[in-house]
């Protein structure tokens, strides 16, 4: 049997639920067929959405009217901003999610998606004809056949599970692995590689003693993920944390030699930034304990999730850790904690439309390109359905988001242009107008641009309309209502006598000033919307240091022919990271261009050279002045 789309997605996760319904959405017959409908919407590791960093690419991909931030929103039990201290550009919503809850939210939306079929099945072939890539060839020997197709096969390719020396052919625990499409890329030339992850064990939580831990509760109240969500109705739960401690680390040194990571047996790499339990008592040996955050699965589910102790030991060594740790002494274990090996596709073989260079027609999204993470994968999917609809379409150009655009652009920059030596996750220093790409304003930033390309339903075009008009018609009035330096001390603000009106808008500029400030001169404004008035209030505020930041980063681009010597040393430079002078010294880039392409260095690290190059090449004139 043969059937015909405009655009088919391989793999039903989180890039592929994403691609498959911006596509349709767009109004493209589309196709996702993936292993089994019941496993779309699958958290693999931990039941979690966002943190620093992530939680802006599920803003982005919401803003683009895509799944996961409603998802979340609907199946959250702890919602919590992180870095709350600090300013707007780097806080991070993040939510644990109740793993059914999640599922089926996806679910849902994937069903309810008009011009969406569901093909279950393994895809074992790519169907090319004239150096193009035309449809797929199912396990049934099915055809499915279209001028685009989104292949975000996760971690199956040639999946393998390991704990301790035990081998299981996997893509995930009880799930098979994708083997036959894994030879057909090799097949096809790429350019591929090896890397691993892994999870820790679920315990049963009516078996663990919560009497003396901290526990944790979530914020109150919460902030959701969606511009389209007005309120979290979840019922929300607390998390408890606990340690390891000296005892627990002798358990994992005296059983390193049969941890599948240090036995030799798994030839991946794995994720520096989410490293597994024994990788982090060998690489930070000073450290007494390390702190496990124990989170519910859901809400009438007992599994816990004890998020800190990944790990690729043997189950009898597992139940030996837990042992040792306060209030897991006598916790039973429901699933052992593995590691997984699969291949990826090097990401620079892309185009910045996440399209195969050397097969047009093929595009490529999430774990498969050598990123790591939910929300990594989810905003890839969207971006590379978008272009399948375009080259569907006959379009020219793939729709890209600039670095200066979105996070989503920063990590797809990242990805095709330095590739990846480890898996990839997104962090708010990886981009350099930070202070710009704000979670609070990701909708301001790229809905326009969604509605225009077609991927924003009715309903979130009017809600967006109407928010932007309120904040246009919110800085006009503050902009009409202006204060001189006497008045506005006589309220309690303190600037300078320097005899200038300034506006209500300019006043939000400054740091010490805040909207209750400005209501005290204006009472009035008490009237406008509280939601509103705040997302004016971090614009306003935003506003002088946005064209700092861009001066930055202008200046950065302009350095890029500078040449770095060969004998220069990144030892001594201030508040360079190890990891950084690491991949410097390894790499040794001749210019700055050349470092900037080095995965994992990031902007500010790119200035901390610049600057210790200008003082360098200072000193060394002074020293031919004086000689
Ligand atoms: P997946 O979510 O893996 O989805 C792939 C989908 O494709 C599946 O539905 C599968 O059935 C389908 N599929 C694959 N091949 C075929 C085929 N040939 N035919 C049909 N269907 C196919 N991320 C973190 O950020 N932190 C972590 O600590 C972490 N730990 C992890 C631990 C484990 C054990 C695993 C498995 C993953 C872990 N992840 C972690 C990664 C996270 O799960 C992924 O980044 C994310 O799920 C990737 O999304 P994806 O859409 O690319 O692929």
């Amino acid at each position: 049997m043969s059937e015909r789309f405009d655009v088919i997605v391989v793999g039903g996760g989180h890039a592929g639920v994403e691609a498959a319904a911006v596509a349709a959405r767009m109004g493209a017959r589309t196709c996702l067929a993936t292993h089994a409908f019941a496993t779309v919407g699958e958290m693999s590791c931990n039941p979690a959405i966002g943190g620093l960093g992530k939680g802006h690419l599920v803003r982005e991909i919401d803003a683009f009217d895509g799944l996961m931030a409603r998802a979340a929103d609907a199946a959250g039990i702890q919602f919590r901003i992180l870095n709350r201290s600090k300013g707007p550009a780097v806080q991070g919503p993040r939510a644990q999610a109740d793993r059914k809850l999640y599922r089926t939210a996806i679910q849902n939306m994937v069903r309810q998606q008009a011009g969406l079929t569901i093909r279950e099945g393994e895809v074992a072939d790519i169907i090319v004809d004239d150096g193009r890539a035309v449809g797929v060839v199912l396990g049934n020997g099915d055809r499915l056949l279209a001028p685009a197709i989104v292949l975000t096969t996760g971690t199956f390719l040639d999946g393998l599970i390991h704990i301790g020396d035990q081998r299981i052919p996997a893509g995930r625990m009880g799930e098979a692995p994708a083997v036959a499409l894994s030879g057909r890329l090799y097949a096809l030339g790429l350019d591929m590689g090896r890397l691993k992850t892994g999870t820790p064990p679920r315990l049963d939580g009516r078996t663990i003693d919560w009497s003396g831990l901290d526990i944790q509760e979530g914020d109150d109240p919460q902030v959701p993920f969606s511009f389209m969500t007005d309120r979290i109705t979840v019922p929300q739960v607390a998390c408890a944390i606990t340690h390891t401690n000296a005892a627990t680390h002798d358990v994992i040194r005296q059983n390193l030699s049969r941890s599948a990571m240090y036995s030799g047996q798994i030839e991946g790499i794995g994720p520096r930034y989410c490293p597994s339990v024994e990788d982090k008592i060998v690489r930070f040996p000073d450290r007494d304990a390390h702190q496990i955050f124990l989170e519910p699965e859901g809400l009438d589910d007992d599994t816990v999730y004890p998020n800190g102790i990944s790990t690729s030991l043997p189950q009898d060594v597992q139940e030996m850790i837990l042992k040792t740790i306060p209030g897991l002494e006598r916790a039973k274990i429901l699933r052992p904690g593995y590691a997984i090996e699969y291949d990826f596709v090097d990401p620079r073989a892309l185009t910045s439309g996440l399209g195969l260079k050397a097969l047009p027609g093929l595009f490529l999204a999430g774990q498969v390109n050598g990123t790591t993470g939910y929300e990594e994968a989810a905003a890839q999917g969207l971006i590379a359905g978008i272009n399948a609809v375009r080259l569907a379409d006959g379009e020219a150009s793939p729709f890209v988001i600039s670095r200066s655009e979105g996070y989503t652009g920063v990590m797809i920059d990242d990805l095709v242009t330095r590739g990846v030596s480890e898996p990839y996750r997104m962090f708010t220093s990886r981009a350099e107008y930070r202070l710009r790409l704000r979670a609070d304003n990701a909708d301001q930033r790229l809905t326009p641009t969604a509605i225009e390309l077609g991927c924003v339903s009715a309903d979130r075009a009017a809600r967006f309309n109407a928010r932007r008009s309120a904040i246009e018609r919110t800085i006009a009035v503050l902009k009409d209502r202006t204060v001189t330096p006497d008045a506005a001390r006589a309220n309690g603000i303190n600037l300078n006598r320097d005899g200038k009106r300034r506006s209500a808008f300019e006043l939000l500029a400054f740091p010490d000033v805040s909207v209750s400030d400005l209501e005290r001169v204006w009472p009035e404004l008490g009237d406008l919307s509280t939601e509103i008035m705040a997302q004016v209030a971090t614009d306003a505020r935003y506003a002088v240091y946005i064209a700092r930041q861009d001066a930055d980063a202008l200046a950065l681009s302009q350095e890029e022919q500078t040449r770095i010597p060969f004998d220069f040393s990144y030892d001594g430079i201030p508040g360079l990271s190890n990891e950084m002078q690491e991949k410097l010294k390894a790499r040794q880039p001749s210019s700055i261009a050349e470092a900037r392409r080095i995965d994992g260095i990031t902007p500010a690290a790119i200035m901390l050279i610049i600057t210790a190059l200008r003082r360098e090449q200072r000193n060394s004139q002074v020293r031919r002045v004086s000689a």
